[in-house]
């Protein structure tokens, strides 16, 4: 089988070493003759693997004592309701705008209380990050993207809320980088972009903001009860949080994550440099200064040599590239798994594509 390169945007590339893993353990894990998929959420080998993935979350993440981690299920987009549900109790809550995912938070939160936008990028078609806010003194807390994938654009620095808990959703960066749990008050990210498989959910939430959730909510959506049931009120999606933990075990083999972090800075120097340095032929779209290094946005001189660039590169294995569907363009993801290789080869097609397509 040839070589693909996987720049999708998720679900997304996986490291080789976990999928041989998991492929190696598939039928007998750790010599007990049964499989991941078939052993009981309440046995001991299941429940090292959930305790020893929040460990390893904690520790490369550096996870202060005084926030829960939980594994939950519906995705990020559940994410987006659940957090005003369990947190807003009618009051407000402040949300920063830059693009298709911060919109559907704020729709959501919307159902819940009132939602005040601090601070919006649609003026520019949200191809930056805003610097200036308007945030309430009574919000309970400030939600931000911290990378939005459809449109490439990151937060290097999230904004100072004082003792307003920020409210971050990392799904597209989230172990891609070292952050600072000052501010913060929970993070959510849908697994499928950068650390497992469709189907969990990772919130790492602090204690007070747990213990003031809303009260009567549904139980499966109360926080309340992931939290004092360690994610296992039901069960949980297994196999997805077992491959999380295989893939906290790669982030330690490669050294955490300020050597993951700087080899994405390489990836996304090496892309943007092509860009850049293509006399226009290849266009970023977002601001320089707060461009993705996980979800490189760029176009092409045409649509048409945009569909004949996304397909050329399809046959020569670089496989992802088009863009999402509400914004057009190309695209390519280099969540942690893709290697510098991988994008010093893209890197290559890119020159050629643009030599032979003049
Ligand atoms: C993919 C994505 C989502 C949606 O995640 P689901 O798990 O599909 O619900 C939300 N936010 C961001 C930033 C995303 O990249």
């Amino acid at each position: 089988m040839a070589k693909k390169y996987n720049f999708y945007a998720g679900p997304a590339i996986l490291p080789q070493e976990v999928m041989k893993k998991a492929q190696a353990e598939l039928l007998d894990l750790n010599g007990i003759g049964l499989s991941i998929l078939e052993i009981s959420h309440r046995s001991k080998d299941f429940e090292a693997i959930i305790n020893a993935a929040e460990a390893k979350i904690r520790s490369l993440l550096g996870v202060p004592e005084n926030y829960t981690v939980m594994f939950l299920q519906g995705g990020a987009s559940l994410q987006f309701g659940m957090v005003p549900m369990n947190l807003l109790k009618g009051g407000k809550a402040d949300y920063v705008h830059t693009g298709e995912w911060a919109k559907k938070a704020i729709k959501e939160a919307k159902l819940f209380g009132t939602v005040n936008v601090a601070a919006s990028a649609e003026d520019k078609g949200f191809n930056y990050i805003p610097g200036q806010f308007h945030f309430s003194a009574d919000a309970r807390y400030v939600h931000v993207t911290s990378n939005e994938t459809i449109g490439g654009v990151q937060w290097t620095k999230f904004p100072d809320t004082g003792s307003v808990p920020l409210v971050i959703d990392m799904s597209s960066d989230i172990f891609s980088r070292r952050i600072d749990f000052k501010n913060i008050g929970m993070i959510y990210a849908g697994a499928q972009k950068n650390i497992g498989p469709a189907g969990v959910t990772l919130v790492i939430m602090r204690n007070d903001l747990v213990e003031s959730c809303a009260d009567g909510l549904t139980t499966m959506l109360s926080y309340k009860t992931h939290a004092k049931e360690k994610s296992l009120y039901n069960t949980p999606p297994c196999f997805a949080i077992y491959i999380i933990k295989l893939v906290m075990d790669w982030i330690e083999a490669q050294g955490g994550l300020a050597a993951v972090e700087k080899v994405n800075e390489q990836k996304a120097k090496a892309i943007y440099d092509a860009i850049d340095g293509s006399n226009g032929y290849y266009r970023g779209t977002a601001e320089a200064k707060d461009r993705s290094k996980m979800n490189v946005t760029f176009r092409l001189p045409s649509e048409e040599l945009e569909e004949k660039f996304v397909n050329e590169a399809k046959k020569a294995g670089f496989i992802g590239l088009k863009g999402h569907r509400s914004v057009g363009g190309c695209r390519a993801s280099i969540y942690n798994a893709m290697d510098l290789a991988g994008v010093k080869a893209l890197v290559e097609f890119m020159g050629k594509f643009a030599t032979e397509n003049k």
